[in-house]
């Protein structure tokens, strides 16, 4: 049988399944709810391949890169208020469809799994946009991609990190037709959890359908977890919860690092330099980069590490506003830092969270006590004063100064 890393190291690409040419590997939820691989001892052939692909056994060497770091924000403004930051994903995304090409992101499902799925057309952009906070299932989409790499067409692929290395190691070559992007990443949480989460929500608040993570209603910088009843109100803006991250319970525990996976405790994807073309992340200092374009809508932070990204970026171009920054400025937020910590050992969690009633489980570990009440009226107060953006630009300052 072959020896996979260890559970704790294990990231759940899944491209030891998605390469078993025997079909011997499911990926199976642990008693986290994060997925693992499972091998067949009937379908198991020995071959090994599994343990040549794996990127917490084998981590793929670096490309020798010559980065570029910019700030981006798509024109439409639309489309940034929709994304994450400033909506540089879509632009990428946009430009590989213009040439005939697939793209392949994670998408909210309605049973509120998240899953990789390929779109074909710009429309089918919208479900990839903005974060969604809970770990992904890669699913067959390697091979999907395998697929049309192999026919020619161009191909983007976006996860995290651990995902790209994981699409790496699967293909076993970097491929002209393929752009990848990757993100800053601080962490996956469980989706076993964040089920449980979304059973509380619904208990509180039943009308309660579709969620949007990074909700932009009160501005970037004060930006809100919200559940709306339909589309129609989403694109109202009349949501029927809507909380920050100084209240919201799911905000609360997977900054917090309550739930997150163990290989996120000591990340090795996220080094001085990626195997990807793309890596994005939140821009919240645009006011010393270019003050013209601080509307508070949203701005990304990019750097492109390889010639094939960078002529992706003469594609967009139409598309975007940018203005490129030294790449020593960035560095700083690509690697890695440990304040991102997932806190262990929480054995007592696990247990609580499959035997409590919802509502207990979420007042035992993110409780809305006097603290978190004042917090959030004070920030609320701050936002409908106006006075929101101003202290967090002097907060911003004066961190930037002491550095
Ligand atoms: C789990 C997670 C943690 C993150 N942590 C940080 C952080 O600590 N600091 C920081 O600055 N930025 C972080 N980001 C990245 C940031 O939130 C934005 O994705 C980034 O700024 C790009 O924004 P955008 O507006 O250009 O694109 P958007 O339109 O927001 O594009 C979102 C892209 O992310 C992908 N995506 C969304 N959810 C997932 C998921 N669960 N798994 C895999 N891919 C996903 C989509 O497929 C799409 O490609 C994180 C993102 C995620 C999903
Ligand atoms: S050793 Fe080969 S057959 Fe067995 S699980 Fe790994 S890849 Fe599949
Ligand atoms: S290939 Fe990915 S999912 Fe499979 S064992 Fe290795 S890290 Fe885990
Ligand atoms: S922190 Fe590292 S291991 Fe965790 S999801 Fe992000 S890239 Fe993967």
């Amino acid at each position: 049988m072959p020896i996979l890393v260890d559970s704790d190291h294990c990231c759940g690409c899944a491209a030891c399944a998605n390469k078993c040419p025997n079909h011997a590997i499911i990926m199976q939820g642990n008693e986290e709810g994060f997925l693992h691989p499972l091998v067949s001892v009937e379908k198991c052939i020995e071959c090994k391949v599994c343990e040549q692909v794996c990127p917490g056994l084998n981590p793929i060497k670096r490309k020798n890169s010559f980065p570029h770091a910019y700030i981006v924000q798509h024109k439409d403004d639309a489309i940034r208020r929709q994304s994450t930051s400033g909506g540089a994903f879509t632009a990428i995304a946009t430009a590989i469809l213009n040439k005939g090409g697939v793209v392949f992101g994670a998408t909210m499902m309605e049973d509120y799994t998240v899953r990789h799925q390929s779109a074909h057309s710009i429309e089918e952009l919208e479900r990839f946009r903005n974060s969604k906070y809970v770990q992904s299932e890669i699913g067959c989409s390697y091979q999907e991609a395998l697929c049309y790499l192999e026919d020619g067409r161009w191909v983007c692929f976006s996860g995290t990190p651990c995902q790209i290395n994981g699409l790496y190691s699967f293909l076993g070559k970097d491929y002209s037709n393929l752009i990848t992007v990757d993100f800053s990443c601080r962490a996956v949480p469980s989706p076993f959890v964040f089920l449980k989460y979304v059973e509380y929500r619904k208990k509180q608040q039943n009308e309660a359908r579709r969620i949007v993570f990074r909700d932009k209603k009160r501005g970037y910088s004060y930006s809100t977890l919200a559940w709306y009843a339909n589309e129609a109100d989403q694109k109202n803006g009349n949501s029927v919860y809507r909380k920050s991250s100084e209240a919201d319970e799911w905000l609360r525990l997977f900054l917090g690092g309550l739930c997150n996976r163990s290989s996120c405790n000591a990340c090795f994807y996220q080094t001085p330099q990626r195997y990807s073309d793309f890596t994005l992340w939140d821009c919240w200092d645009v006011k010393s980069l270019a003050p013209e374009w601080d509307d508070n809508h949203g701005t990304t932070n990019v750097v492109v590490w390889s010639e094939k990204g960078l002529r992706m970026m003469d594609e967009m171009k139409s598309d975007i506003r940018y203005r490129e920054y030294p790449f020593d400025q960035a560095k700083r937020a690509i690697v890695r830092t440990s304040s991102f910590t997932t806190r262990r050992n929480n054995h007592q969690f696990y247990v609580d969270v499959k035997s409590m009633d919802v509502a207990d489980f979420f007042h035992k570990y993110a409780p809305t006590n006097v603290k978190v009440k004042s917090l959030s009226l004070g920030r609320y107060v701050m936002w409908r004063l106006h006075l929101h953006d101003k202290i967090r630009r002097i907060r911003h300052l004066f961190i930037h100064r002491k550095k």
